[in-house]
Formats: C-alpha cells, sequence, structure tokens
C-alpha cells in the first residue's frame, strides 16, 4: 500500500482548474448586495427608521425600541427576499475567530404553519450561551451569562443565507467579552480628541474617524497535502521539513504571473467579498512560493476591522472549492518567509481630508505637523503596549527573522520629514510662524515637498512606518484581527492628543501665541519622542545594537512582552479614556497567557508524537533495509571487496541511530518538562515554563527529524516534503 504522502501527491497531481460562475452582471451591479447598505435601507425602512440608524451610524445617537421594532421587520424582509433563512449575532469574541449562533426565522403557528418572526429585541440583544468563550475570570461558568447588542455602524450580511448581524459581546455585568467594544471606545475617543485639536485649525471639522486599509499575506497549499501533515492540520504549522533545494532565493514569484488554479480562487472569494461589500482591491503574488497578497480599499477602521474577518473566513470557505487550503499562520515553514497583516492606518475628517496628508497652506502642514508628531510621541511613549498587542506564538517565529520587522518598535518617517523635524528640533525659540499666505511654506522652514505622496521614500523593515499619507503598522501577525492594533494605536494617539491639547491651552492661557504655542509643545514631543525614529535597516545587526544604546525595548518571547498589558501606564492609559477597566485588562493579559501555553503545549505533543509514531518507525525500517544489505554483500563479497564496500553503508546505518537516539532523549525530555509546567497552577509561571523549557527542544528535536529527511529512502517518508507542499499548486 502506498504511504500517505503518495497517495496525498497522486491526488494533487490530479487537480484540475475549477470554473467561478460568474453572474451575469458587471462588478458595480452585484457590489454589496449581500450587504443591508444605505440603498437596501432606504427601500425596506420607514423614512423615521431610516433617519434614525443614520442618526446611530453617524453621531450614535440610540435607537428606540418601537424604531428598532420597524428596522427588525425591513431587514427581514430585505434578507427573506435574499434568501436568508435565519440569523444570527455575529461578534468577536476573545477568542480572535468570529462567533455566531444561527435561529431560523421561522416560527411554527397554529394549525401547523408557520410564519417568519424577527423583533426588535431579537435585532438588538442576545444572549447567546456563551459559558465556553474565554473571559479570563470576568465571567465564571455559572453565572454564563453575556450579551450581545447591535452594532448599527457596521451593516447586516447575509452569508450562507443567514442575515448576520454584527455586534458587541459583553457580560452580565457591563464588562466587554470582546474586541468590538473597546474598539468603538477607542473610536471614540480618537473622534473627540483629534477634533478638539483641529479646532486650532478648522472649526469646520466636526467628526475624525480612524481609516484601516490592510494587507492580508496567506499561503496556500493544496488540502491533500496538507491532510498528510498533522503538524500543518492541528497546528497551522509544519514542525518538521527539511528546507528545499529551491525556495524563495531566486526571487522570481515575487509579482510573478498567478497560478491559473489560485487564479480561480482568488476570483471566486473576490466575487464573494464583493457581494459582501468588502472592497478587496489587489492581488499578487508574495514573495515565498504559494505565498499570496490581498487588499482592499481603506474604510473606517470598524468596518475595515469586520471586513478583514470576514476575508478571513470567506479565504478559508472558498480555498475549500477549490481543493485548496488557506494557511494564514504566520510562519508555517521555516527558513521561508512569514506571513504578516500590515495595518494601513489614517484619520479623515468630515471635511474630507485626510490629516496625514501635508497640505498645501501653512495652516494645514501645521495641522499635519501636528497630528504626525503627537503620532509618533504617542509610539515613543506606548512601544511596549505595541509590542505586546502583536504579541503571539506564530508572531515569535517571524518578528525579527530578517523578512518582518524585529520585535523592536521604532517609527520610520523618511529623510525628508527627518529632516525638517530636525530643523524644528534645532530653532530656536524666537521662530515666527506665519500663517498668512498659502506658499505651503512654514516660515523659515523647508518646504514639506508633495512628493511624499509618491511613496518615493519608502523602508519595508520598519514595523512603523509613514508612507507619505498614512502609517503602516507592519508587524501584526497574519492570523491576528487587526482589532487590537486599531484598539490601541487609535487609542494611544487620542490620549496624547489630549496631552497636547492640555499643554497648548496651558499656554494660551499664559498669553503665548496659538501658533507658538503649538509650534513649542511640538518641539518639544519632538526631542523627547527621538529615540523612538530609525530611518535605516530594521534587519540589521546594527541596528540590533543601537537600540540597546538608546534602551528600546527588545522583546523576545510572548510571555515577556504581554506583560505591558497590565503595566500601571498601559492601565492608566486604557481607564483614563474609558477603553477598558483594569480588571478588563487583566482578564485580556490572563486570555493571552493561556493561549500561548495552550498552542505551545499543543504543538509540544504533536511534535512528539509525530517523531515517536512517524519518523522513528520510518527511520528504522530504512535502517533494517540496509542492515540487510549489509548482511548479504557479506554472504556474496570476498572479505576485502566487503571491508570496502560495506563502510559507507555502515555509516549510515551508525548515523541513522544517532538520529534516532537523539530524538528520542529529546522527546523524553521534553516530555518530562512538560509534566512539571502541567503541574503548575498560575497562569504566568506556566506560560514561562513552556516558552522557556519546553519550547527550547523543538529545534533541537527538529534538527535531528531533518536530518533523518535526507537519509531516509524518499519511498518511505511519511510527510509531504517542503518541495511538494510549497511548489504543488
Ligand atoms: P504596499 O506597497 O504597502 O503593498 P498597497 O498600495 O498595496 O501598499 O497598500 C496600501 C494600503 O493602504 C491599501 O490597503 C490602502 O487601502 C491603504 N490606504 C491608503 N490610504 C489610506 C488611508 N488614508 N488610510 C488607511 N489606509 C489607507
Ligand atoms: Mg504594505
Amino acid at each position: 500500500m502506498d504511504n500517505i504522502r503518495f497517495t496525498a501527491l497522486k491526488s494533487a497531481m490530479c487537480r484540475t482548474r475549477k470554473t467561478v460562475e460568474f453572474p451575469n452582471r458587471r462588478a458595480s451591479e452585484y457590489f454589496g448586495e449581500l450587504t443591508f447598505n444605505k440603498v437596501a435601507m432606504r427601500e425596506f425602512l420607514t423614512e423615521e427608521a431610516f433617519r434614525q440608524v443614520m442618526n446611530a451610524i453617524e453621531k450614535g445617537i440610540k435607537i428606540d425600541r418601537r424604531i428598532a421594532d420597524q428596522v427588525a421587520a425591513g431587514m427581514k424582509s430585505w434578507a427573506i427576499n435574499h434568501g436568508a433563512t435565519h440569523y444570527t449575532h455575529w461578534f468577536l469574541p476573545l477568542t480572535g475567530a468570529t462567533a455566531e449562533k444561527h435561529d431560523a426565522f421561522i416560527d411554527p403557528v397554529e394549525g401547523g404553519t408557520g410564519i417568519e418572526k424577527f423583533r426588535g429585541i431579537e435585532l438588538t440583544q442576545q444572549e447567546p450561551d456563551a459559558s465556553s468563550f474565554p473571559s479570563g475570570g470576568i465571567r465564571s461558568t455559572f453565572e454564563a451569562r453575556g450579551y450581545t447588542a447591535w452594532d448599527p455602524t457596521s451593516p447586516a450580511f447575509i452569508m450562507d443565507r443567514t442575515l448576520c448581524i454584527p455586534t458587541v459581546f459583553v457580560s452580565y455585568t457591563g464588562e466587554a467579552l470582546d474586541f468590538k467594544t473597546p474598539l468603538l471606545r477607542a473610536l471614540y475617543a480618537i473622534d473627540k480628541a483629534a477634533v478638539d485639536v483641529c479646532h486650532y485649525f478648522d472649526k469646520d471639522i466636526t467628526k475624525v474617524f480612524a481609516t484601516l486599509g490592510w494587507e492580508q499575506e496567506y499561503f496556500l497549499v493544496d488540502e491533500a497535502l496538507f491532510l498528510a501533515r498533522p503538524d500543518l492540520m492541528l497546528t497551522g504549522r509544519t514542525l518538521f521539513g527539511h528546507s528545499s533545494a529551491k525556495d524563495q532565493q531566486l526571487e522570481d514569484h515575487y509579482f510573478g504571473t498567478i497560478p491559473q488554479r489560485v487564479i480561480s480562487f482568488m476570483q471566486d472569494f473576490e466575487l464573494e467579498a464583493h457581494r459582501l461589500g468588502v472592497p478587496v482591491k489587489t492581488r499578487h503574488n508574495e514573495v515565498a512560493p504559494n505565498q499570496f497578497e490581498c487588499a482592499p480599499v481603506f474604510e473606517e477602521a470598524n468596518l475595515s476591522v469586520d471586513h478583514n474577518q470576514l476575508l478571513m473566513h470567506l479565504l478559508d470557505k472558498v480555498a475549500k472549492r477549490h481543493d485548496f487550503t488557506v494557511l494564514l499562520h504566520e510562519k508555517p515553514y521555516a527558513g521561508v518567509n512569514g506571513s504578516g497583516k500590515h495595518n494601513n492606518w489614517s484619520l479623515m475628517t468630515n471635511t474630507g481630508e485626510n490629516l496625514l496628508s501635508p497640505g498645501k497652506t501653512t495652516k494645514s502642514n501645521l495641522r499635519f505637523l501636528t497630528i504626525l508628531v503627537n503620532t509618533i510621541k504617542a509610539v515613543h511613549d506606548h512601544a511596549d503596549l505595541i509590542r505586546a498587542i502583536i504579541a503571539s506564538p506564530g508572531n515569535d517565529h517571524r518578528l525579527g527573522a530578517n523578512e518582518a520587522p524585529p520585535a523592536i518598535i521604532s517609527a520610520f518617517i523618511g529623510t525628508q520629514l527627518t529632516q525638517l523635524l530636525n530643523i524644528i528640533e534645532k530653532s530656536d525659540k524666537k521662530i515666527k510662524i506665519s500663517t498668512e499666505g498659502d506658499s505651503g511654506l512654514l516660515k523659515n522652514f523647508p518646504k514639506i515637498p508633495e512628493i511624499l505622496l509618491d511613496n518615493t521614500d519608502r523602508n519595508r523593515t520598519s514595523p512603523f512606518a509613514f508612507t507619505g499619507n498614512k502609517f503602516e503598522f507592519r508587524a501584526v501577525g497574519s492570523s491576528h484581527t487587526c482589532a487590537p492594533a486599531m484598539i490601541t494605536i487609535n487609542l494611544i494617539v487620542a490620549d496624547q492628543l489630549k496631552k497636547f491639547k492640555a499643554e497648548v491651552d496651558g499656554l494660551i492661557e499664559k498669553k503665548v501665541k496659538k501658533e507658538d504655542a503649538i509650534f513649542q509643545v511640538l518641539k518639544q514631543y519632538i526631542i523627547e519622542s527621538k529615540n523612538i525614529r530609525f530611518e535605516g535597516n530594521n534587519y540589521g545587526d546594527e541596528w540590533m545594537k543601537e537600540a540597546a544604546k538608546r534602551k528600546l525595548s527588545n522583546f523576545r518571547t510572548t510571555p515577556e512582552a504581554l506583560k505591558a498589558l497590565i503595566s500601571t501606564k498601559t492601565e492608566k492609559l486604557f481607564e483614563d479614556n474609558q477603553v477598558l477597566s483594569k480588571r478588563e485588562l487583566e482578564a485580556r493579559y490572563e486570555i493571552r497567557l493561556e493561549n500561548y501555553t495552550k498552542k505551545i503545549q499543543i504543538e509540544s505533543r504533536v511534535l512528539g508524537d509525530l517523531s515517536t509514531n512517524h519518523i522513528i518507525p520510518i527511520a528504522i525500517k530504512y535502517q533494517n533495509t540496509l542492515i540487510e544489505n549489509v548482511k548479504g554483500l557479506k554472504q556474496v563479497l570476498d572479505y576485502q571487496t566487503y571491508g570496502k564496500l560495506s563502510h559507507n553503508q555502515m555509516e549510515t546505518i551508525t548515523e541513522i541511530s544517532e538520529h534516532v537516539d537523539k530524538i528520542k532523549t529529546y522527546v523524553h525530555n521534553m516530555v518530562e518538562e512538560r509534566k512539571i509546567a502541567n503541574k503548575i497552577e498560575e497562569t504566568e509561571p506556566k506560560a514561562d515554563a513552556y516558552c522557556n523549557k519546553v519550547y527550547p527542544y523543538f529545534d533541537k528535536i527538529r534538527y535531528h527529524v531533518d536530518k533523518l529527511e535526507m537519509l531516509v529512502d524518499d519511498e518511505l517518508w511519511p510527510l509531504p516534503k517542503y518541495r511538494e507542499l510549497l511548489f504543488m499548486r
């Protein structure tokens, strides 16, 4: 019988391109048709209900009960018209995946018939049996009540004939149990703080919303090969695998022609995404073989976070139709590039301006500088928190792996802006700022050139890079939700802008002219946050040394990095801005640590099982063949020839034994360490034990398994090899 690898390879070799059933309509005709968008609302809601929903979206005004019933009725008709049979509250619990529990619209009535029912109460609030979602101790199972509540700012949509209603998820006692609740609070905070600061420059600005445009990287692997790798299946990454003779060294995949089977897959998920109003726009090959990227047009941050979540789900679902599996893991293969999710972030005003776009007038340039410098100051002050929110076992492999930003947080702004900040830093206090005229000059300063917008001056190694009219946060992992990144960036900038306003107002009270006051505070911030700016190569060793000199943190592992989540500084930040309470933060810390421990525990088990049950038996089987062969040679050859020719065979036999012996010893020791770690009750030392005692065996074991892969007969090897996983499509 074939081994499982060969069975999988045979399936993978016979794949053909699947045809995509395109609707007979233009994209502009079906874009968003499965969302309860403005057009649908106009058609299906009463005038009054429509106005209230718009008020809720634009001004955060609560929708009253009576109107909620009207909205529910309209939404129901719309959904049923589009084939929906069920509805669900769709939320983002702290597992990082989306959660849904479907209920049918149909309700039996007397006489054995039924009618579709959906009332305001079902739209606005639900009580899912939520005892199994992580709560970090906030909600013990005996009082397992958690509520979901409708978020009208993210439109309901239909997926798999189910009306999905985006909601927040909170505990009975009002604590956030999800990502959306603190995200909405952080977005409120940035709106308020930025509007207040914008009033120094423009009274017409009444609303500022954060924008997010993500870039999602992922790997595709043939499903049969995926299923033949228990490590991929159970942990999302390969725990073994000798590198392929060819991988990404020729760099011939990046931006290359997209393979036909992959194009079909992309067209298929893009079609679904577009019908759901997810504005995916760009697709291309990434650096590693079988790695790809997809990016949308940016949107308001809350919506964009939901859309990324939806897209990750679609990728997974649609891939199955094409006999692919999508790997969203940050580092599925050792030795080739991992996957990230760049979060492009900016601030937009109700007047349609991008606050991170250098302007044409002095006034708008001073405003631009204000937002830019405050953002850098915020990153400087909360670098450890930023590092904490992107920490995960998957990202631990990727950060600092010479392909992704290092674990050291720094910000890049480009040569021209650096020059400008340097001039401001060195300028004396009496410098005159004229807001008259519109030459685009800060008097006595160089012009902020518009060429910035061309993205010519880019640094792809920086974790937080200014790219002309937005910041690109590049350290987020490909499997993460964008929510923690968006909560954090908006929160720290909001907090910073509040402090800025207080300082400027203080000076104005002391009769300093407004522009001078702004300038003075900015100058002080530029000096204070200088350490966080780095324009060089973030991948180089030089930077490690330089960063150490600057006393910037460099947390290499998740348990170390996560500690910043519960520092006094972080707690104050979240509490002052009413985004999360101390208790909620502590709960999140617990959950993240537990998640880390569980993931390493699972990996360690899979590693042990595979070594013992897959690898060692095959190695011994092959070794036995060699032994038989040597014995045979002894029978047929004369003594001298045998002595000469059996030498190499004997060496291989010994080598195999040595590797097997090492693997057995290391697996044994790893299991012993696991037993010790499992006895630890407290979350923190337990995670530390997994990180520092169990995890170090992974590479040791892998080294010997990968050596065996090179020694053992290819026909016996049970796990699909890197060359097959990476190149078959
Ligand atoms: P890259 O060179 O980093 O791959 P792309 O052009 O592919 O750049 O991606 C840029 C991303 O930035 C897109 O997702 C785009 O929507 C987003 N973006 C552009 N402008 C803004 C903005 N003002 N706010 C947020 N995101 C933006
Ligand atoms: Mg990018």
